[in-house]
This record gives C-alpha cells, structure tokens and sequence, in this order.
C-alpha cells in the first residue's frame, strides 16, 4: 500500500518536497490486531509542529516512516476478539492506504449513525475539542458573548455552533475570506464575522462586540489574541486551543503585546488539549449528533480525492483552502 513519508524537515511553510508517497508493505495481522483498509484520512494543523524535532505533547514524526494522523477505515483480516471484516474503525494510522494494528487503539464506528468522515470532523477529535474547550476550559456561561477565530475551520465553527445553541449573547467570528464570513453569518447563525485580512483584527472586533466579549476561543493566536485580551471584559476566559498563526514561523511572534490587562481585568487564559477530555466523548457524541440531525448545527467538510494528494491537502490547510474539516477520502 502506498504510505507518505515526511522526508525532510520544513523550515517556516512546509513544501511538496518535504513529503514522499512511497510503497509500504502491508503486513498480515498477528494474535489481537486488524488489518484495515483506510477510507478517510485526516489531515489536521497540529501535524505541522509534529514535523518539527522538538519536545513536544505528541512526538515528532520520525524522517523516512510513515506519518501518522487520523483515520477511518475497514476491516479486511482481523485476528481479534469482537472485530470482523466489514466493520468500520476510527484509528491513528492515517496517512497510507492500509494499516495493521492492535485492536484495542482502534474504535468501532457506524456509518448508519453518521457518514464515516464526520468521525474526523465535526463528530470527532476537532468537535470534542470544540465542545470540551468552550464548555469546560472556557467555563462558558449562558448569556456570555464569544468571540471565536478560525471560525469557519473545523473546531472553530462548532465552538461558535455550541455557543450559540447554549444561549450566548452574541457570538462573533473571524474568518480569512469574504465567502467564509458569509458563511458564518447565513448558515451557522453568528451575530457578527468579520475578515481578518481585510482590516486590523482589534478594529473589526471592537465594532462586532460594542460590550466586550466574556470568552475567546483561540485557534490563531497573534493579533487576535492580542485584540481578544482588548475586548475581553472582566473576569473573561479564554481556551487557548491553537495559534496556527505561527506554526510556520521563524521568527517569534510580536503579539500579544498587551498582557499585563489580564491583571486588572482578572482574566483566564488556559490552555487545551483534547485529548485531556475523552471522558466528555459520550455527552458530546449525543448532544451534538442530536443537533445535527434537527438541523441545528450545521457542518462543511471539505473533501480531497485521493491518497496522492494528501500532502497537498495539508498544504491546503494550513492555506485556508478548507471550510469545515479538511479530508482525504480514498473511496469506498
Ligand atoms: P481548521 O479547519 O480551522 O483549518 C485551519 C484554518 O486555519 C484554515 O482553514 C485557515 O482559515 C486558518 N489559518 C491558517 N493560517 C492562518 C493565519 N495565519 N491566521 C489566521 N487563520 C489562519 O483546523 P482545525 O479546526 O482542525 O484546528 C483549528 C485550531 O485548533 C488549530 O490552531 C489547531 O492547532 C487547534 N487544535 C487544537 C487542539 C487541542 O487539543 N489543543 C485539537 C484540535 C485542533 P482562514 O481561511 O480563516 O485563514
């Protein structure tokens, strides 16, 4: 089966040539493992700092192996209890057309609950992160207003959603395109968007939020951190969940420069990570699913055919080239 390989480090924005499609082997299941076919990848922006050689909460892809993310697929041998060929299994080894693993790091999904890419996306490891970090890192509040960024991307969207649905004030988002900013105003029922390219962050979010927000939920980091810390009123929270703004980087950012507000107005700023909330997973499950199919929330995806070209998927990504969750499908 063929496998991407990330084959050199990059330096600030990665590039094609930083990654290869080899052939791999595809090994037959030992005792307790599964072999699955993949049908979906996922392709995400924590991925870039994994392609780093730094410590980090997750450990840098190794040059010259296959990376891994992920990924929904199915089961073609199965040497393990309670898995069988047919069945369908959410896991992390993306990024290749087949994979053997241990059972037990895969879980079983349906697609009659739900088409089997909402299991990366908004159903998945990008949702919880959603709902865990505006629920619980962010304490939401009914009748807080919040301000998400990136909202138009795969969390940031289902924060905005989340927030809306239980009873923000107001919700406002940024996004990096006219188009996306429509979209959050006339699908996914924000109070105010605005584009962040096309004026200062702190201006545009000053005239969205006349009374100040009480929660930020932080995908980009930089200016919009700095404008949040601005607008924020006093006792406000903020999830700290990425800062894509900076991946890639070179230079460390100049923004925020206005930290010492957080004194006087006594604000929270905490950092998340999802992984820290599995055992929220069955209340979001049913809350959101329950809300997708009354039409509720609603949810985008943006799909890229073919294995080949998930490097370039990822590229995207990081290019704002997705609406929703970016990803890969390999057919059915
Ligand atoms: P998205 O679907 O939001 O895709 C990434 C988006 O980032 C792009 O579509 C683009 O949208 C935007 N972007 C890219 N560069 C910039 C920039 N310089 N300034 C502002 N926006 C930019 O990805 P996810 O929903 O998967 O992830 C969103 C954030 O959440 C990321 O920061 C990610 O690292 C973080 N995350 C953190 C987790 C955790 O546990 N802490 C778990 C999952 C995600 P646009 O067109 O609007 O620029």
């Amino acid at each position: 089966g063929r496998e991407w390989h990330l084959v050199s480090r990059p330096e600030g924005f990665p590039a094609p040539e930083n990654f290869a499609l080899r052939e791999g082997p595809v090994a037959a299941p030992g005792e307790g493992e599964i072999l699955v076919r993949n049908l979906h990848l996922s392709v995400d922006p924590y991925m870039r700092g994994r392609m780093n050689d730094v410590k980090s909460y997750v450990p840098p892809f190794q040059l010259d192996e296959p990376m891994t993310g992920g990924a929904v697929g199915i089961v073609v041998a199965s040497e393990a209890e309670g898995f069988a060929p047919g069945d369908h299994v959410l896991h992390d080894l993306g990024w290749r057309e087949f994979a053997t693993l241990k059972a037990r790091y895969a879980t079983k999904v349906s697609p009659e609950l739900a088409p089997l890419s909402s299991y990366l996306g908004v159903l998945g490891m990008p949702g919880l992160t959603a709902y865990a970090g505006l629920l619980e890192v962010a304490s939401f509040r009914k009748g807080d207003a919040v301000f998400v960024s990136g909202a138009a991307g795969a969390v940031g969207s289902e924060v905005g959603q989340i927030a809306r649905l239980k009873g923000a004030s107001r919700v406002i988002g940024s996004a990096g395109s006219d188009e996306k900013v429509r979209l959050l105003m006339e699908e996914y029922g924000f109070d105010a968007a605005f584009n962040y390219k096309s004026g200062s962050v702190a201006g545009q979010l000053k005239e969205a939020a006349p009374n100040g927000i009480d929660v930020y939920f932080d995908n980009v980091g930089g200016d919009h951190l700095e404008a949040a810390i601005s607008a924020l009123n006093v006792h406000g929270r903020v999830a700290v969940c990425g800062m894509i703004a900076q991946y890639n980087a070179t230079e460390p950012p100049p923004a925020p420069r206005n930290l010492a507000l957080v004194i006087g107005k006594r604000l929270r700023l905490q950092g998340l990570l999802v992984m820290d909330h599995a055992d929220l997973m069955p209340k979001f499950f049913e809350e959101v699913s329950a809300w997708i199919r009354s039409g509720e929330l609603k949810y985008r995806e943006t799909v890229v055919e073919g294995v080949e070209y998930a490097a370039d998927a990822f590229l995207g990504l990081l290019k704002g080239e997705n609406t929703g969750k970016m990803i890969v499908t390999l057919g059915d």
